[in-house]
């Protein structure tokens, strides 16, 4: 007879993501925050004044980025309509839950630029259905991200230019500060419906300006303090 702890399928490998300056940082869960900057709230047709709402995609969604790397994802099956949304994320370090927002950067490792790759027709499909959002936000691939800045190096970003260029051409621009709810807020909400873990990532939100890419199209993603994520589609 097998020893019960012999996995009798191959083990699936751990999501990870490289640390700047060394090491590299598991990931556990990727949490997500929907529209959480006023402009990008308005041009979903919504006003920019609801409480913050979440979802989530599997960990292995994630594709990590080397600094000045160009990483290629594959343009997604069943959409036509994939769209690009950059992100500030949230590294968890210190898990918790019911955690007040004036204590949360206590819990932050570190900060990573991050897309959060969207089927906006599917999504928008599910929407109208009152359907879960899945198959328009957690499917392969849809979680590109740099590597994590500790925030021991970063200091706390509380402002800071958010940008996404494609082709060149900016896309999306807008600052930290202009978050709905900031990062303490963030977790302060979610760590009142999940606890919080080590590992976890949690995507903040995209300033106004999404829109859709192609195969061939290459994005460019910029956050002060933070350098740049390329990713190519093909
Ligand atoms: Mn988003």
């Amino acid at each position: 007879m097998r020893d019960m702890t012999t996995a009798v399928i191959p083990v699936p490998s751990q999501a990870s993501v490289p640390v700047a300056g060394g090491g590299s940082f598991p990931v556990r869960r990727v949490y997500c925050v929907g529209r959480n900057y006023v402009e990008h709230a308005q041009e979903m047709g919504f006003s920019g004044r609801e409480p913050p709402f979440f979802f989530l995609k599997p960990s292995d969604a994630v594709v990590s980025v080397a600094d000045g790397e160009t990483a290629p994802i594959d343009y997604p099956p069943l959409t036509k309509d994939l769209h690009h949304e950059i992100e500030l994320v949230v590294a968890i370090g210190r898990g918790g839950r019911s955690i007040a927002a004036a204590d949360a950067l206590q819990h932050v490792y570190g900060y990573a630029i991050g897309l959060d790759m969207t089927r906006r027709d599917l999504q928008a499909e599910m929407k109208k259905q009152g359907r879960p959002w899945c198959i328009g936000k957690a499917f392969d691939q849809s979680a590109p991200i740099g590597p994590i800045h500790p925030i021991s190096a970063t200091g706390e970003l509380a402002q800071g230019a958010i940008t996404l260029s494609v082709n060149g051409q900016p896309r999306q621009s807008g600052d930290l500060n202009q978050l709905i709810w900031n990062v303490g807020e963030i977790i302060e909400h979610l760590s009142a419906a999940w606890t919080l873990a080590p590992g976890d990532l949690i995507y903040t939100g995209t300033p106004a300006g999404v829109a859709a890419v192609v195969p061939g199209d290459v994005m460019e993603g910029a956050i002060a303090g933070l350098g740049r994520l390329r990713v190519a589609v093909r």
